[in-house]
C-alpha cells in the first residue's frame, strides 16, 4: 500500500511516504534551533512550529515522492506518546486530510514507529518475529519482546530514571556542548580515550538482577558520576578533558545497553535484535552492537541514520504494516494520547467498533 505518515510528537514536523516497505520520501522540518537556547524543547513553541510547518512539509513530501493525494491508500499519524499540544497538531491535520480525501486513517504509536524504521532497510524482508527491540530515544529506554510490529508486544524492562538520550543531553550540557547533546558527544568522543574514566554501568550487578532489574536501566548515577569528575577538574583549576570524558561516558552507556539487550536475546532464545530511536544514530552504539551481535549469533537491524530521530517515514512504515495485516482504521474521534504505552502499535477505537 501507498501510505503517508505524519509525525509531530516533539520538535520535528515529519511527513513520510512509503510503498509497503519501500521509502519514497522523508521530509522533516525541525524547530530545534528555537529550543536550543532553552536547553530543551519548549512545548508551546513546538506546537506553534508544527502548525506553521505542517502544510509546507506535506506539500514538499508529495512533490518529492511524485505522488498525488488521490493515489495514497492510507494515512497514518502519531497518536502518542509525546507532547500533548504538539501531537494535537499532527492528529488534527491527519483527521482533516482523511476526511477531505476519504482515505482511511491509522493513529499509531510513536515508539513502535521508531522500531518500524527498521522495515525501511533493504534487508527488511529478512526480519523475522518474534524479535527483541531496544528503543533508545530522548524520552525512552525500553527492551521489548515484539511478536509482530502490527500486533502486541511485551515490555521486558525500561529505564527507572533518565532515558539514554536524556543522559546524552544532560552530560553534553555539563560538558558545555550544545543541545541536543547526542551528536555532539559522538563528535568529540571520536578524539577521546574510552578507557580514561571507569564510569558506572547502572543496574548491572547480580544483586540488581536479583531485585528484578535484569532488563531495567538507570543512567542517573552515571550522569552524577560524570558531573563529579568534571567538578574535580574545575576545583583543581585543571582543563576538563572533554574528549576523554565524552568517550568514556559513551562507552558506559553503549556497554550497558548492548549487554542487557543481548541478555534478553539469550534468555528468551530469540536471536534477533531491532534497534530504534535517536540514540541508535550513535556511531559507537552501532559499532559495538554489530560486533557483539555477530559474536553472539544474533541478527541485528538498525535503521538508516536519517530514520533514527523523529520522522514521518517510520510512521508511514508502521501504517503500511497495519494495512498489510488487515487492521481496521482508527475512528476519526481518537484522541492524541500523550502517555500511550509502547505495548500497543495502534491507538484503540477502530472505525468498526
Ligand atoms: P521519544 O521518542 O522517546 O518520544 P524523542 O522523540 O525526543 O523521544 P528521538 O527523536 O528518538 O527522541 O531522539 C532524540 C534523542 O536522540 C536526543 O536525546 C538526542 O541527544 C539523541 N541522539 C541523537 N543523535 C545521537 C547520537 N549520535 N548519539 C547519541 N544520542 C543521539
Ligand atoms: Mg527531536
Ligand atoms: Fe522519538
Amino acid at each position: 500500500p501507498l501510505v503517508l505518515g505524519i509525525e509531530s510528537s516533539c520538535d520535528e514536523t515529519g511527513v513520510g511516504i512509503v510503498r509497503g516497505r519501500t521509502l519514497l520520501t522523508n521530509t522533516v522540518a525541525s524547530s530545534m534551533d528555537e529550543h536550543a537556547k532553552y536547553g530543551g524543547v519548549v512545548p508551546e513553541v513546538a506546537a506553534r512550529a508544527h502548525a506553521d510547518a505542517m502544510v509546507p512539509v506535506l506539500q514538499q513530501a508529495l512533490a518529492d515522492a511524485g505522488v498525488t493525494l488521490d493515489e495514497i491508500d492510507a494515512i497514518s499519524v502519531t497518536a502518542g506518546p509525546g507532547l500533548a499540544g504538539a501531537l494535537m497538531v499532527g492528529v488534527g491535520a491527519a483527521k482533516a486530510l482523511s476526511q477531505a480525501t476519504n482515505k482511511p486513517l491509522y493513529g499509531v504509536n510513536h515508539l513502535v514507529g521508531h522500531v518500524a524504521a527498521d522495515l525501511l532497510r533493504e534487508d527488511a524482508d529478512a526480519i523475522e518475529f518474534p524479535a527483541i527491540a531496544l528503543l533508545v530515544s530522548g524520552g525512552h529506554t525500553s527492551l521489548i519482546r515484539v511478536n509482530s510490529l502490527s500486533g502486541d508486544s511485551e515490555m521486558l524492562g525500561e529505564t527507572i530514571d533518565d532515558a539514554a538520550g536524556e543522559a546524552f543531553d544532560k552530560v553534553a550540557r555539563v560538558l558545555g556542548l550544545p543541545y541536543p547533546g547526542g551528536p555532539h558527544i559522538d563528535r568529540v568522543a571520536a578524539d577521546g580515550d574510552a578507557a580514561a574514566f571507569k564510569f558506572p554501568r547502572g543496574l548491572s550487578r547480580a544483586s540488581d538482577h536479583a531485585r528484578g532489574h535484569r532488563y531495567n536501566f538507570s543512567f542517573s548515577g552515571l550522569k552524577t558520576s560524570v558531573a563529579r569528575v568534571i567538578e574535580g577538574f574545575e576545583d583543581r583549576d585543571e582543563t576538563v578533558p572533554v574528549a576523554d570524558i565524552a568517550a568514556s561516558f559513551r562507552e558506559a552507556v553503549v556497554d550497558v545497553l548492548i549487554t542487557k539487550a543481548l541478555a534478553a536475546c539469550a534468555d528468551t532464545g530469540i536471536p534477533r535484535l531491532l534497534l530504534g530511536g535517536g540514540v541508535a544514530a550513535n556511531g559507537r552504539l552501532r559499532e559495538v552492537a554489530a560486533e557483539r551481535c555477530a559474536e553472539a549469533g544474533v541478527s541485528l537491524h538498525i535503521p538508516p541514520l536519517s530514520l533514527c530521530t523523529d520522522n514521518g517515514a517510520m510512521i508511514a512504515a508502521l501504517g503500511a504494516e497495519l494495512v498489510r495485516a488487515g487492521h481496521a482504521p482508527s475512528s476519526l474521534s481518537f484522541p492524541a494520547d500523550s502517555t500511550l504505552p509502547m505495548t500497543c502499535a495502534e491507538i484503540s477505537g477502530t472505525a468498526n467498533s
